[in-house]
């Protein structure tokens, strides 16, 4: 199994690199994905979550009111680090899960934003980081989802610094062109990662 690590900042094309890794065979594990099902509705992670902050962050219909739960731990580290206790052990629990069903000669990527942040890096053959600068982030924060400013730049200086992304990188592919100049580069890493051709 060669097990790849995908990181970049937020807006980066993480996903969309993702996707494509996907398209050519790789198993790709999604943390974000994976840190919304753990506090779906039934959940145990659910459960906790709601026994350390109350039955305040849920909304109307019993899920979880992520807006709600912003408010509480966004500007209160100690709640915050809270929710990580809670969150990030079912996280690292589920993907190693879902890495074990991967075949023996899979390619696993393992799609996790915080890569940098955490000092995760270890345990990976190769880190891949995707890369654009804060400028070309913003754009397509804004312009394609919609975002404030405020709120984007916000949740950008909330991560890792690029520079600091960047010295963990095996490879990096630049994306600040256009998507198929990015699927360019892709298909290169997919061809040295041995997948086979889509
Ligand atoms: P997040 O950290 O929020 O999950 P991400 O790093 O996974 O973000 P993507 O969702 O892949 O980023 O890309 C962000 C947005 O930018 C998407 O709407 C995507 O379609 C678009 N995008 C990605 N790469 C390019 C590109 N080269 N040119 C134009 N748009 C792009």
């Amino acid at each position: 199994m060669t097990m790849v690590g995908l990181t970049g900042g937020v807006g980066s094309g993480k996903s969309t690199v993702g996707r494509l890794l996907a398209a050519r065979g790789a198993v790709v594990v999604d943390a974000d994905q994976i840190a919304r099902e753990v506090v779906e509705p039934g959940t145990p992670g659910l459960a906790a979550v709601v026994a350390e902050f109350g039955p305040e962050v849920l909304d109307p219909a019993g899920a979880l009111d992520r807006a709600a739960l912003a408010a509480v731990v966004f500007h209160d580290a100690a709640a915050l680090a809270r929710l990580e206790a809670i969150v990030h052990p079912l996280v690292g629990a589920r993907s190693a899960a879902l890495m074990a069903e991967a075949a023996p000669d899979a390619v696993v990527v393992y799609d996790v934003p915080l890569l940098a942040e955490r000092a995760l890096a270890a345990g990976y053959d190769l880190i891949v980081v995707v890369d654009a600068s804060d400028e070309v982030r913003l754009d397509r924060l804004v312009r394609l989802r919609g975002w404030t400013v405020v709120d984007a730049q916000a949740r950008m200086a909330a991560q890792a610094a690029r520079a600091d992304r960047l010295a963990i990188a095996d490879v990096v592919l630049p994306n600040e062109g256009t998507e198929g100049e990015l699927a360019a580069q892709v298909g290169q890493l997919a061809d040295q990662l041995g997948l086979p051709a889509s």
